[in-house]
Protein backbone atom coordinates (compact mmCIF):
# COMPACT_ATOMS: atom_id res chain seq x y z
CA UNK A 1 0.00 0.00 0.00
CA UNK A 2 1.20 3.21 -0.84
CA UNK A 3 1.49 6.31 1.80
CA UNK A 4 -1.31 7.37 0.17
CA UNK A 5 -3.83 4.78 0.73
CA UNK A 6 -2.30 4.58 4.03
CA UNK A 7 -3.53 7.70 5.01
CA UNK A 8 -6.45 7.42 3.69
CA UNK A 9 -7.26 4.64 5.96
CA UNK A 10 -5.22 6.18 8.89
CA UNK A 11 -7.27 9.36 8.90
CA UNK A 12 -10.89 8.43 7.37
CA UNK A 13 -10.59 4.68 7.65
CA UNK A 14 -11.43 4.44 3.83
CA UNK A 15 -10.17 1.84 1.79
CA UNK A 16 -10.79 3.32 -1.93
CA UNK A 17 -10.62 6.65 -3.12
CA UNK A 18 -13.88 8.03 -4.80
CA UNK A 19 -13.02 8.77 -9.28
CA UNK A 20 -10.87 11.55 -9.03
CA UNK A 21 -10.22 11.95 -5.78
CA UNK A 22 -6.55 10.70 -5.51
CA UNK A 23 -5.67 12.30 -9.10
CA UNK A 24 -6.39 15.28 -7.48
CA UNK A 25 -4.50 15.06 -4.17
CA UNK A 26 -2.01 13.73 -6.26
CA UNK A 27 -1.96 17.19 -8.34
CA UNK A 28 -1.84 19.22 -5.40
CA UNK A 29 0.80 17.77 -3.56
CA UNK A 30 2.67 18.15 -7.48
CA UNK A 31 1.78 21.89 -6.32
CA UNK A 32 -0.49 22.24 -9.43
CA UNK A 33 -3.81 24.35 -9.63
CA UNK A 34 -6.93 22.28 -9.37
CA UNK A 35 -10.79 22.58 -10.47
CA UNK A 36 -12.68 19.95 -9.13
CA UNK A 37 -16.35 19.56 -10.19
CA UNK A 38 -18.10 17.20 -7.97
CA UNK A 39 -21.38 16.29 -7.67
CA UNK A 40 -22.65 16.56 -4.37
CA UNK A 41 -21.56 13.79 -2.22
CA UNK A 42 -18.92 13.15 -4.85
CA UNK A 43 -16.22 13.60 -2.05
CA UNK A 44 -14.73 16.98 -2.52
CA UNK A 45 -13.88 17.81 1.49
CA UNK A 46 -11.34 15.51 1.00
CA UNK A 47 -10.09 16.33 -2.18
CA UNK A 48 -7.86 19.06 0.21
CA UNK A 49 -8.18 17.93 3.24
CA UNK A 50 -5.62 14.69 2.81
CA UNK A 51 -3.01 16.65 0.81
CA UNK A 52 -2.91 19.22 4.28
CA UNK A 53 -2.74 15.74 6.35
CA UNK A 54 -0.37 14.27 4.05
CA UNK A 55 1.98 17.17 3.40
CA UNK A 56 1.92 19.63 6.49
CA UNK A 57 1.68 22.69 6.09
CA UNK A 58 -1.30 25.10 6.44
CA UNK A 59 -4.20 24.83 4.03
CA UNK A 60 -6.56 27.81 3.99
CA UNK A 61 -9.90 26.49 3.06
CA UNK A 62 -12.52 29.49 1.50
CA UNK A 63 -16.20 28.48 2.28
CA UNK A 64 -19.08 30.71 2.03
CA UNK A 65 -21.41 29.66 5.11
CA UNK A 66 -20.06 30.63 8.61
CA UNK A 67 -22.49 27.50 9.84
CA UNK A 68 -21.35 25.10 7.01
CA UNK A 69 -17.52 26.00 8.32
CA UNK A 70 -17.85 25.32 11.98
CA UNK A 71 -19.29 21.65 11.01
CA UNK A 72 -16.36 21.03 9.32
CA UNK A 73 -14.03 22.16 11.95
CA UNK A 74 -16.22 20.21 14.59
CA UNK A 75 -16.68 17.40 12.53
CA UNK A 76 -12.42 17.51 11.58
CA UNK A 77 -11.95 17.67 15.51
CA UNK A 78 -13.48 15.01 16.18
CA UNK A 79 -11.22 12.79 13.60
CA UNK A 80 -8.40 14.61 15.39
CA UNK A 81 -7.54 16.78 13.08
CA UNK A 82 -6.12 20.24 13.78
CA UNK A 83 -8.72 22.82 12.13
CA UNK A 84 -9.61 25.89 13.40
CA UNK A 85 -11.80 29.03 11.71
CA UNK A 86 -11.64 32.38 11.37
CA UNK A 87 -14.42 34.78 11.25
CA UNK A 88 -16.66 37.16 12.27
CA UNK A 89 -18.45 35.73 14.76
CA UNK A 90 -15.84 34.69 16.47
CA UNK A 91 -15.28 36.22 20.17
CA UNK A 92 -11.87 37.36 20.71
CA UNK A 93 -10.74 35.09 22.99
CA UNK A 94 -11.00 32.42 20.41
CA UNK A 95 -9.49 34.55 17.70
CA UNK A 96 -6.24 34.97 19.79
CA UNK A 97 -6.03 31.84 20.27
CA UNK A 98 -6.56 30.45 17.08
CA UNK A 99 -3.69 32.86 15.53
CA UNK A 100 -1.58 31.92 18.27
CA UNK A 101 -1.69 28.33 17.22
CA UNK A 102 -1.37 29.23 13.46
CA UNK A 103 1.49 30.82 14.74
CA UNK A 104 2.83 27.98 16.42
CA UNK A 105 2.01 25.73 13.41
CA UNK A 106 -0.43 23.62 14.72
CA UNK A 107 -3.28 24.16 12.11
CA UNK A 108 -3.63 22.00 9.31
CA UNK A 109 -6.58 23.11 7.89
CA UNK A 110 -8.05 26.83 8.56
CA UNK A 111 -11.76 27.80 7.38
CA UNK A 112 -12.04 31.57 6.76
CA UNK A 113 -14.83 33.17 4.94
CA UNK A 114 -14.20 35.18 1.14
CA UNK A 115 -14.61 38.04 3.59
CA UNK A 116 -11.95 37.61 5.95
CA UNK A 117 -9.34 35.88 3.27
CA UNK A 118 -8.92 38.97 1.11
CA UNK A 119 -8.45 41.35 3.64
CA UNK A 120 -5.26 42.86 4.01
CA UNK A 121 -4.11 42.27 8.02
CA UNK A 122 -5.00 38.41 7.27
CA UNK A 123 -2.67 38.43 4.46
CA UNK A 124 0.20 39.92 6.00
CA UNK A 125 -0.42 37.15 8.80
CA UNK A 126 -0.53 34.48 6.17
CA UNK A 127 2.96 35.43 4.88
CA UNK A 128 3.86 34.68 8.29
CA UNK A 129 2.87 31.07 7.73
CA UNK A 130 3.58 28.01 6.05
CA UNK A 131 0.76 28.10 3.86
CA UNK A 132 0.92 25.05 1.37
CA UNK A 133 -2.36 25.36 -0.51
CA UNK A 134 -5.44 27.46 -0.82
CA UNK A 135 -8.77 25.34 -1.24
CA UNK A 136 -12.01 27.45 -2.69
CA UNK A 137 -14.91 25.76 -1.43
CA UNK A 138 -18.59 26.47 -3.93
CA UNK A 139 -16.16 28.23 -6.36
CA UNK A 140 -19.25 28.77 -8.40
CA UNK A 141 -19.85 31.54 -6.26
CA UNK A 142 -17.68 33.69 -7.63
CA UNK A 143 -19.63 33.32 -11.37
CA UNK A 144 -23.25 35.20 -11.75
CA UNK A 145 -23.31 32.79 -14.08
CA UNK A 146 -24.01 30.25 -11.21
CA UNK A 147 -27.08 30.43 -9.20
CA UNK A 148 -25.29 31.68 -5.61
CA UNK A 149 -23.05 34.65 -7.03
CA UNK A 150 -21.31 36.41 -4.89
CA UNK A 151 -19.26 39.35 -5.65
CA UNK A 152 -16.85 38.91 -2.80
CA UNK A 153 -15.29 35.89 -4.28
CA UNK A 154 -14.75 37.84 -7.06
CA UNK A 155 -11.64 39.58 -4.69
CA UNK A 156 -10.21 35.64 -4.14
CA UNK A 157 -8.35 36.55 -7.13
CA UNK A 158 -6.04 38.17 -4.84
CA UNK A 159 -4.85 35.01 -3.54
CA UNK A 160 -3.18 34.08 -6.62
CA UNK A 161 -1.44 37.78 -6.91
CA UNK A 162 -0.11 37.90 -3.39
CA UNK A 163 1.16 33.93 -3.57
CA UNK A 164 1.84 32.69 -7.09
CA UNK A 165 3.50 30.35 -5.97
CA UNK A 166 0.62 27.91 -3.62
CA UNK A 167 -1.54 26.47 -5.81
CA UNK A 168 -5.11 26.74 -5.44
CA UNK A 169 -8.26 23.92 -5.84
CA UNK A 170 -11.20 25.37 -6.43
CA UNK A 171 -14.28 23.10 -5.78
CA UNK A 172 -17.79 22.76 -6.61
CA UNK A 173 -20.78 20.74 -7.75
CA UNK A 174 -22.24 23.12 -10.65
CA UNK A 175 -21.12 22.09 -14.12
CA UNK A 176 -22.18 24.42 -16.40
CA UNK A 177 -19.43 24.85 -19.12
CA UNK A 178 -20.03 29.05 -18.55
CA UNK A 179 -19.42 28.76 -14.35
CA UNK A 180 -16.28 26.66 -15.14
CA UNK A 181 -14.59 29.14 -17.42
CA UNK A 182 -15.30 31.90 -15.66
CA UNK A 183 -14.38 30.21 -12.26
CA UNK A 184 -10.80 29.53 -13.84
CA UNK A 185 -10.64 32.66 -15.01
CA UNK A 186 -11.75 34.62 -12.21
CA UNK A 187 -8.94 33.01 -10.08
CA UNK A 188 -6.43 33.35 -12.60
CA UNK A 189 -5.33 29.82 -11.92
CA UNK A 190 -2.68 28.44 -13.57
CA UNK A 191 -3.09 25.93 -16.18
CA UNK A 192 -4.82 23.88 -13.70
CA UNK A 193 -6.03 20.14 -13.87
CA UNK A 194 -9.64 20.02 -14.83
CA UNK A 195 -11.75 17.08 -13.77
CA UNK A 196 -15.50 17.13 -14.14
CA UNK A 197 -17.09 14.02 -12.41
CA UNK A 198 -20.15 12.56 -13.57
CA UNK A 199 -23.65 13.91 -12.26
CA UNK A 200 -25.65 11.06 -13.34
CA UNK A 201 -27.02 9.85 -9.90
CA UNK A 202 -28.12 6.54 -11.05
CA UNK A 203 -30.04 6.06 -7.50
CA UNK A 204 -31.92 8.95 -7.83
CA UNK A 205 -35.11 8.54 -9.44
CA UNK A 206 -36.92 11.44 -10.98
CA UNK A 207 -40.32 12.77 -11.54
CA UNK A 208 -42.37 15.49 -12.08
CA UNK A 209 -46.28 15.62 -11.53
CA UNK A 210 -49.08 18.53 -11.61
CA UNK A 211 -49.63 20.70 -8.68
CA UNK A 212 -53.12 20.00 -8.39
CA UNK A 213 -54.02 18.45 -5.49
CA UNK A 214 -50.72 18.79 -3.88
CA UNK A 215 -51.31 18.43 -0.52
CA UNK A 216 -53.60 14.87 -1.17
CA UNK A 217 -50.95 13.54 -2.94
CA UNK A 218 -48.10 14.61 -0.54
CA UNK A 219 -49.62 13.06 2.12
CA UNK A 220 -50.46 10.07 -0.06
CA UNK A 221 -46.65 9.37 -0.99
CA UNK A 222 -45.69 9.94 3.06
CA UNK A 223 -48.23 7.60 4.10
CA UNK A 224 -47.45 4.69 1.45
CA UNK A 225 -43.47 5.48 2.46
CA UNK A 226 -43.54 5.30 6.38
CA UNK A 227 -40.21 4.97 7.73
CA UNK A 228 -38.53 6.84 5.32
CA UNK A 229 -37.53 10.28 5.67
CA UNK A 230 -36.77 13.28 3.67
CA UNK A 231 -37.13 17.09 2.46
CA UNK A 232 -40.06 18.63 1.49
CA UNK A 233 -39.00 22.33 -0.34
CA UNK A 234 -41.69 25.00 -0.79
CA UNK A 235 -40.77 28.36 -2.01
CA UNK A 236 -42.61 30.18 1.28
CA UNK A 237 -41.62 30.23 4.89
CA UNK A 238 -45.43 30.45 5.49
CA UNK A 239 -45.76 27.64 3.75
CA UNK A 240 -43.21 25.81 5.69
CA UNK A 241 -45.17 26.07 8.73
CA UNK A 242 -48.45 25.84 7.64
CA UNK A 243 -47.71 22.23 6.07
CA UNK A 244 -45.83 21.06 8.72
CA UNK A 245 -48.84 21.57 11.37
CA UNK A 246 -51.28 19.93 8.45
CA UNK A 247 -49.10 16.86 8.59
CA UNK A 248 -48.79 16.22 12.01
CA UNK A 249 -52.46 16.61 11.91
CA UNK A 250 -52.54 13.73 9.86
CA UNK A 251 -50.12 11.80 12.07
CA UNK A 252 -46.58 12.46 9.52
CA UNK A 253 -43.71 13.85 11.80
CA UNK A 254 -42.83 16.75 10.02
CA UNK A 255 -41.02 20.09 11.25
CA UNK A 256 -40.84 23.24 9.36
CA UNK A 257 -37.68 24.72 8.87
CA UNK A 258 -36.58 27.85 7.26
CA UNK A 259 -34.46 31.22 7.72
CA UNK A 260 -36.43 33.24 10.03
CA UNK A 261 -37.34 30.45 13.03
CA UNK A 262 -34.82 31.03 16.17
CA UNK A 263 -31.42 29.14 15.91
CA UNK A 264 -31.92 26.95 18.43
CA UNK A 265 -35.27 25.42 16.57
CA UNK A 266 -33.49 25.41 13.50
CA UNK A 267 -30.89 23.50 15.41
CA UNK A 268 -33.11 21.00 17.26
CA UNK A 269 -34.88 20.61 13.88
CA UNK A 270 -31.68 19.36 12.24
CA UNK A 271 -30.45 17.20 15.01
CA UNK A 272 -34.30 15.61 15.19
CA UNK A 273 -34.12 14.75 11.65
CA UNK A 274 -30.52 13.56 11.65
CA UNK A 275 -31.48 11.25 14.45
CA UNK A 276 -34.51 9.95 12.83
CA UNK A 277 -36.46 11.23 15.29
CA UNK A 278 -38.95 13.12 12.85
CA UNK A 279 -39.36 12.02 9.25
CA UNK A 280 -40.30 15.27 7.31
CA UNK A 281 -38.72 18.52 7.27
CA UNK A 282 -40.59 21.02 5.44
CA UNK A 283 -38.32 23.75 4.29
CA UNK A 284 -37.08 26.49 2.39
CA UNK A 285 -34.22 26.12 0.53
CA UNK A 286 -32.02 27.23 3.58
CA UNK A 287 -32.58 24.16 4.89
CA UNK A 288 -29.59 21.25 3.41
CA UNK A 289 -26.24 22.81 3.11
CA UNK A 290 -24.01 20.90 5.20
CA UNK A 291 -26.38 18.41 6.32
CA UNK A 292 -24.73 15.17 6.64
CA UNK A 293 -27.60 12.78 6.30
CA UNK A 294 -26.74 9.56 3.85
CA UNK A 295 -30.37 8.33 4.04
CA UNK A 296 -32.87 11.15 2.85
CA UNK A 297 -35.31 8.87 0.83
CA UNK A 298 -36.79 11.58 -0.82
CA UNK A 299 -36.60 15.33 -1.30
CA UNK A 300 -40.14 16.39 -2.72
CA UNK A 301 -40.38 20.52 -4.67
CA UNK A 302 -43.93 21.47 -3.59
CA UNK A 303 -42.70 24.61 -5.74
CA UNK A 304 -40.43 24.87 -8.73
CA UNK A 305 -37.05 26.40 -8.02
CA UNK A 306 -35.49 28.89 -10.60
CA UNK A 307 -32.75 26.96 -11.56
CA UNK A 308 -31.91 23.60 -12.93
CA UNK A 309 -28.74 23.82 -10.39
CA UNK A 310 -30.38 25.20 -7.54
CA UNK A 311 -32.90 21.65 -8.68
CA UNK A 312 -30.00 19.69 -8.74
CA UNK A 313 -28.43 20.70 -5.50
CA UNK A 314 -31.26 20.35 -3.42
CA UNK A 315 -32.35 17.04 -4.91
CA UNK A 316 -29.11 16.11 -4.77
CA UNK A 317 -29.66 15.69 -1.23
CA UNK A 318 -31.23 12.34 -1.91
CA UNK A 319 -29.82 9.40 -1.40
CA UNK A 320 -26.15 10.10 -0.58
CA UNK A 321 -25.69 6.71 0.67
CA UNK A 322 -26.35 5.55 -3.10
CA UNK A 323 -29.17 3.50 -1.85
CA UNK A 324 -32.53 4.03 -4.42
CA UNK A 325 -34.57 7.23 -3.74
CA UNK A 326 -37.26 9.98 -4.93
CA UNK A 327 -36.70 13.81 -6.49
CA UNK A 328 -40.32 14.28 -7.16
CA UNK A 329 -41.17 18.05 -8.46
CA UNK A 330 -44.91 19.28 -8.13
CA UNK A 331 -45.44 21.32 -11.00
CA UNK A 332 -47.97 23.99 -12.19
CA UNK A 333 -47.13 26.46 -14.92
CA UNK A 334 -48.15 29.13 -12.66
CA UNK A 335 -44.94 28.72 -10.80
CA UNK A 336 -43.46 30.03 -14.29
CA UNK A 337 -45.57 33.25 -14.15
CA UNK A 338 -45.02 33.84 -10.41
CA UNK A 339 -40.88 33.69 -10.80
CA UNK A 340 -40.97 35.78 -13.91
CA UNK A 341 -42.75 38.50 -12.04
CA UNK A 342 -40.31 38.03 -9.55
CA UNK A 343 -37.33 38.35 -11.56
CA UNK A 344 -39.08 41.02 -13.36
CA UNK A 345 -37.75 43.89 -10.35
CA UNK A 346 -34.65 42.44 -11.63
CA UNK A 347 -35.11 43.73 -15.26
CA UNK A 348 -34.41 47.10 -14.49
CA UNK A 349 -32.04 47.52 -11.87
CA UNK A 350 -29.56 44.87 -13.75
CA UNK A 351 -30.45 43.74 -17.00
CA UNK A 352 -27.17 41.24 -17.62
CA UNK A 353 -28.62 39.42 -13.94
CA UNK A 354 -32.21 39.45 -15.51
CA UNK A 355 -31.02 37.93 -18.58
CA UNK A 356 -29.14 35.11 -17.33
CA UNK A 357 -32.08 34.48 -14.37
CA UNK A 358 -34.71 34.04 -17.13
CA UNK A 359 -32.60 31.33 -19.46
CA UNK A 360 -31.79 29.69 -15.98
CA UNK A 361 -35.82 29.72 -15.30
CA UNK A 362 -36.48 28.80 -18.88
CA UNK A 363 -34.19 25.90 -18.47
CA UNK A 364 -35.89 24.52 -15.12
CA UNK A 365 -39.46 25.02 -16.95
CA UNK A 366 -38.72 22.80 -19.66
CA UNK A 367 -37.61 20.36 -17.52
CA UNK A 368 -40.86 20.36 -15.86
CA UNK A 369 -42.66 20.46 -19.47
CA UNK A 370 -40.41 18.01 -21.26
CA UNK A 371 -41.26 14.66 -22.30
CA UNK A 372 -37.75 13.89 -22.57
CA UNK A 373 -35.94 11.08 -20.43
CA UNK A 374 -35.71 13.67 -17.46
CA UNK A 375 -31.86 12.09 -16.72
CA UNK A 376 -30.82 12.94 -19.65
CA UNK A 377 -32.38 16.51 -20.03
CA UNK A 378 -30.28 17.48 -16.36
CA UNK A 379 -27.15 15.84 -17.46
CA UNK A 380 -27.63 17.40 -21.18
CA UNK A 381 -27.50 21.02 -19.67
CA UNK A 382 -24.92 20.13 -17.20
CA UNK A 383 -22.84 19.22 -20.27
CA UNK A 384 -22.91 15.85 -19.79
CA UNK A 385 -23.55 13.09 -22.32
CA UNK A 386 -26.05 10.76 -21.63
CA UNK A 387 -27.20 7.81 -24.18
CA UNK A 388 -28.70 5.68 -21.79
CA UNK A 389 -32.36 6.50 -22.58
CA UNK A 390 -34.73 4.64 -21.44
CA UNK A 391 -33.48 4.91 -17.88
CA UNK A 392 -35.43 3.06 -16.63
CA UNK A 393 -35.74 5.77 -13.12
CA UNK A 394 -37.46 8.65 -14.27
CA UNK A 395 -41.50 9.29 -15.37
CA UNK A 396 -40.68 9.72 -18.58
CA UNK A 397 -39.52 6.62 -19.33
CA UNK A 398 -41.19 4.45 -16.75
CA UNK A 399 -44.76 5.68 -17.66
CA UNK A 400 -44.63 5.52 -21.72
CA UNK A 401 -48.73 5.46 -21.03
CA UNK A 402 -48.30 8.55 -19.74
CA UNK A 403 -47.94 9.68 -23.41
CA UNK A 404 -49.36 9.73 -26.13
CA UNK A 405 -48.26 9.98 -29.95
CA UNK A 406 -48.23 13.24 -30.86
CA UNK A 407 -47.39 13.48 -34.64
CA UNK A 408 -51.34 14.70 -34.99
CA UNK A 409 -51.97 17.42 -32.66
CA UNK A 410 -48.41 19.03 -33.13
CA UNK A 411 -49.18 18.79 -36.82
CA UNK A 412 -51.85 21.03 -36.28
CA UNK A 413 -50.08 23.37 -33.79
CA UNK A 414 -47.42 24.13 -36.52
CA UNK A 415 -49.99 24.68 -39.18
CA UNK A 416 -52.00 27.26 -36.85
CA UNK A 417 -48.55 28.99 -36.23
CA UNK A 418 -47.66 28.90 -39.81
CA UNK A 419 -50.55 30.20 -41.22
CA UNK A 420 -51.04 32.87 -38.32
CA UNK A 421 -49.99 37.37 -39.74
CA UNK A 422 -47.50 37.51 -37.59
CA UNK A 423 -45.88 35.90 -34.43
CA UNK A 424 -48.05 34.98 -30.90
CA UNK A 425 -48.00 33.60 -27.32
CA UNK A 426 -49.15 30.52 -26.37
CA UNK A 427 -52.34 31.38 -25.51
CA UNK A 428 -53.50 32.95 -28.79
CA UNK A 429 -52.29 30.04 -30.39
CA UNK A 430 -54.28 27.79 -28.38
CA UNK A 431 -57.28 29.95 -28.60
CA UNK A 432 -57.37 29.95 -32.46
CA UNK A 433 -57.08 26.10 -32.73
CA UNK A 434 -59.85 25.43 -30.15
CA UNK A 435 -62.05 28.10 -32.01
CA UNK A 436 -62.71 30.06 -28.53
CA UNK A 437 -64.48 33.03 -28.92
CA UNK A 438 -62.27 34.85 -26.61
CA UNK A 439 -61.27 38.65 -26.98
CA UNK A 440 -58.11 37.92 -27.80
CA UNK A 441 -59.26 36.09 -30.64
CA UNK A 442 -62.06 38.04 -31.97
CA UNK A 443 -59.97 42.21 -31.42
CA UNK A 444 -57.50 40.37 -34.10
CA UNK A 445 -60.27 38.63 -36.57
CA UNK A 446 -58.51 35.31 -35.86
CA UNK A 447 -61.96 33.69 -35.95
CA UNK A 448 -61.33 34.12 -39.93
CA UNK A 449 -57.58 32.44 -39.82
CA UNK A 450 -57.81 28.71 -41.94
CA UNK A 451 -56.78 27.28 -38.86
CA UNK A 452 -59.70 28.43 -36.47
CA UNK A 453 -61.16 25.81 -34.65
CA UNK A 454 -58.77 23.18 -36.48
CA UNK A 455 -58.41 21.44 -32.99
CA UNK A 456 -61.98 21.74 -31.49
CA UNK A 457 -61.04 18.03 -29.89
CA UNK A 458 -59.62 19.97 -27.26
CA UNK A 459 -59.99 22.72 -25.05
CA UNK A 460 -57.43 25.65 -25.45
CA UNK A 461 -56.09 24.83 -21.99
CA UNK A 462 -54.87 21.45 -23.24
CA UNK A 463 -53.27 23.24 -26.56
CA UNK A 464 -51.30 25.42 -24.16
CA UNK A 465 -50.00 22.61 -22.35
CA UNK A 466 -48.89 20.55 -26.03
CA UNK A 467 -47.62 23.96 -26.97
CA UNK A 468 -45.43 24.13 -24.09
CA UNK A 469 -44.63 21.07 -24.35
CA UNK A 470 -43.30 21.31 -27.58
CA UNK A 471 -41.60 24.20 -26.69
CA UNK A 472 -39.73 22.09 -23.82
CA UNK A 473 -39.00 19.41 -26.45
CA UNK A 474 -37.52 22.00 -28.81
CA UNK A 475 -39.80 21.60 -31.39
CA UNK A 476 -41.15 25.25 -30.96
CA UNK A 477 -38.85 27.94 -30.52
CA UNK A 478 -39.97 30.88 -27.88
CA UNK A 479 -38.49 34.38 -27.24
CA UNK A 480 -37.97 35.04 -23.64
CA UNK A 481 -39.36 37.88 -22.22
CA UNK A 482 -42.35 38.96 -20.46
CA UNK A 483 -44.86 38.92 -23.70
CA UNK A 484 -42.94 35.68 -24.98
CA UNK A 485 -44.13 34.63 -28.92
CA UNK A 486 -43.71 30.86 -30.12
CA UNK A 487 -41.78 30.44 -33.97
CA UNK A 488 -41.08 27.68 -36.08
CA UNK A 489 -37.93 26.20 -36.31
CA UNK A 490 -36.08 23.38 -37.86
CA UNK A 491 -37.67 20.90 -35.86
CA UNK A 492 -41.03 22.41 -36.80
CA UNK A 493 -40.82 22.69 -40.31
CA UNK A 494 -40.12 18.45 -39.89
CA UNK A 495 -43.39 17.90 -37.55
CA UNK A 496 -45.14 19.23 -40.84
CA UNK A 497 -43.48 17.21 -43.11
CA UNK A 498 -44.30 14.09 -41.11
CA UNK A 499 -40.57 13.29 -40.52
CA UNK A 500 -40.92 13.65 -36.80
CA UNK A 501 -42.06 11.85 -34.01
CA UNK A 502 -43.28 13.49 -31.32
CA UNK A 503 -44.64 12.32 -27.67
CA UNK A 504 -46.90 14.20 -25.60
CA UNK A 505 -48.30 14.02 -22.00
CA UNK A 506 -51.58 12.22 -22.26
CA UNK A 507 -54.26 14.53 -21.75
CA UNK A 508 -55.84 14.72 -18.05
CA UNK A 509 -59.14 12.66 -17.96
CA UNK A 510 -57.27 10.14 -20.12
CA UNK A 511 -54.56 10.09 -17.44
CA UNK A 512 -53.52 6.78 -14.91
CA UNK A 513 -52.44 7.73 -11.52
CA UNK A 514 -48.58 7.88 -11.37
CA UNK A 515 -47.27 5.15 -9.57
CA UNK A 516 -44.36 6.80 -8.80
CA UNK A 517 -46.17 8.41 -6.46
CA UNK A 518 -47.91 6.02 -5.17
P1 LIG B 1 -19.24 16.87 -1.20
O1 LIG B 1 -18.63 18.01 -0.42
O2 LIG B 1 -18.60 16.65 -2.53
O3 LIG B 1 -20.73 16.92 -1.28
P2 LIG B 1 -18.31 15.31 1.00
O4 LIG B 1 -16.91 15.73 1.03
O5 LIG B 1 -19.24 15.87 2.03
O6 LIG B 1 -18.93 15.53 -0.44
O7 LIG B 1 -18.37 13.72 1.01
C1 LIG B 1 -19.60 13.05 0.82
C2 LIG B 1 -19.61 11.76 1.64
O8 LIG B 1 -18.74 10.81 1.06
C3 LIG B 1 -19.16 11.99 3.05
O9 LIG B 1 -20.00 11.26 3.92
C4 LIG B 1 -17.76 11.47 3.05
O10 LIG B 1 -17.37 11.04 4.31
C5 LIG B 1 -17.84 10.32 2.05
N1 LIG B 1 -16.55 10.00 1.40
C6 LIG B 1 -15.64 10.88 0.92
N2 LIG B 1 -14.59 10.24 0.37
C7 LIG B 1 -14.83 8.91 0.51
C8 LIG B 1 -14.12 7.71 0.14
N3 LIG B 1 -12.94 7.77 -0.48
N4 LIG B 1 -14.70 6.53 0.44
C9 LIG B 1 -15.91 6.48 1.05
N5 LIG B 1 -16.61 7.56 1.43
C10 LIG B 1 -16.09 8.76 1.16
ZN1 LIG C 1 -35.41 8.61 -18.10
Amino acid sequence: MDSLHAALEQYYGYSAFLPYQEEIVRDILRKRDVLAVLATGGGKSLCYQLPALVAGGLTVVVSPLISLMKDQVDTLAAQGVAAATLNSSLPYEAMVRTLRDLEAGRVRLLYVSPEKAVQPRFLETLRELRVTLFAIDEAHCISEWGHQFRPEYRRLRVLKEEFPKIPVIALTATAIPTVRQDIQRQLDLADPAVYVGSFDRQNLQYAVTGKKGGYARLLDYLKSNPGRSGIVYFSSRKRTEEVAAKLQEDGIRALPYHADLPAAFRGRVQDLFIRDEIDVVCATNAFGMGIDKPDVRFVIHYDMPRSLEAYAQESGRAGRDGEESDCILFYSPGDRQKNMKILETDAVTDPEYHRIALQKLTAMVQYCETTRCRRQYLLDYFGEAFDGVPCNSCDACLLPNEFIDGREAAEKIVACIAGMPGSFGVRQIADVLAGSRSSRVTARGHQDLPAYNSGSEYSSEQWSTFIRELVANGCLDQSPGQYPVVTLNERSRRILAGDENVRLTRPKGQQAASPVLQ
